[in-house]
């Protein structure tokens, strides 16, 4: 254990789900962990854990990812995990579904890498994960067309971020998730007329039979994140339960 040990991490999307649960993870392996939502209320559920400080941080506004910055001397690791899954077909998809997925999904990570990037680069030393999904430049699924080319422009991302970087030091992964249920996955369910038959619908697509969990995925980010995987530059890592093989 402490496999992160003396390491100091941000972990965004951080109050709920895979964020919540990379940022317990973290924590239990002996990471100094700044998690960051704009959920403050659900966030402060974490507030009372060892080794996790939280903050509110909405990774579109600059103010307060400065605010952030200013705060965080020194950085290891970040975990850009903050994302949007607009439920359709690009005939459902107006102008501000396709900013919004955008938003959410590209230009977050974007501007946390950007500021993040020069404390790292300083000291030589960093991994960033951003979170993709398999559904993306992996392979299409049905109504997610926004949410697709958004995860897509992720995994273009990392690789860029990590040609540019890797003589500084610094590792940047992606990985792709295939369907795991957390709280946004329970009102994606509900969005349909049929939500039981929805959830039939979703599982089938996991070749496991069974959806995934949010610290499945978190065991993938450790390992991205820590020295463990310290060979390891811009790739995509996928835990799907077998939705793309
Ligand atoms: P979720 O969608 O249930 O929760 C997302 C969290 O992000 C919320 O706490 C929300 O308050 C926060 N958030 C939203 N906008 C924010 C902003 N601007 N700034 C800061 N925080 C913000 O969590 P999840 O389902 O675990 O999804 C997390 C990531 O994993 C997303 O990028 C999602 O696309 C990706 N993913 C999820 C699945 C899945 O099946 N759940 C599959 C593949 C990929």
């Amino acid at each position: 254990s402490e496999r992160l040990k003396g390491k100091v991490a941000v972990v965004s999307a951080a109050a709920q789900g895979i964020g919540r649960a990379t940022a317990l993870r973290f924590a239990e392996e002996g990471c100094k962990v700044f998690a960051i939502d704009l959920n403050y209320e659900k966030l402060s559920e974490l507030s009372t854990v060892q080794g996790i400080t939280i903050r509110k941080v909405d990774v579109l506004n600059k103010e307060d990812i400065q605010n952030l910055l200013a705060e965080v001397d020194v950085i290891d690791i970040l975990f850009n995990c903050v994302g949007y899954v607009h439920q359709g077909t690009i005939l459902d998809c107006d102008e501000a579904v396709w900013d919004k997925s955008f938003d959410l999904n590209v230009k977050g990570a974007f501007l946390m890498n950007q500021a993040f990037l020069p404390k790292m680069i300083e000291r030589k030393r960093g991994s960033i994960v951003n979170m993709a999904s398999v559904v993306s430049s992996i392979m299409g699924a049905k109504a997610r067309f926004a949410y697709g080319a958004s995860k897509g422009a992720v995994i273009a991302m990392t690789k860029s971020l990590s040609v540019d970087y890797v003589e500084c030091g610094i590792r940047v992964n992606s990985v792709c998730p295939g369907t795991v249920e957390t709280p946004s996955w329970h009102d994606r369910v509900n969005e349909h007329q049929d939500p039981v038959q929805a959830r039939v619908d979703f599982i089938k697509r996991q070749k496991m039979g069974r959806l995934g969990t949010s610290e499945e995925i978190a065991n993938l980010v450790l390992f991205l994140a820590s020295d463990e995987s310290s060979y390891t530059t811009g790739q995509n890592f996928i835990a799907d339960g077998g939705m793309s093989m």
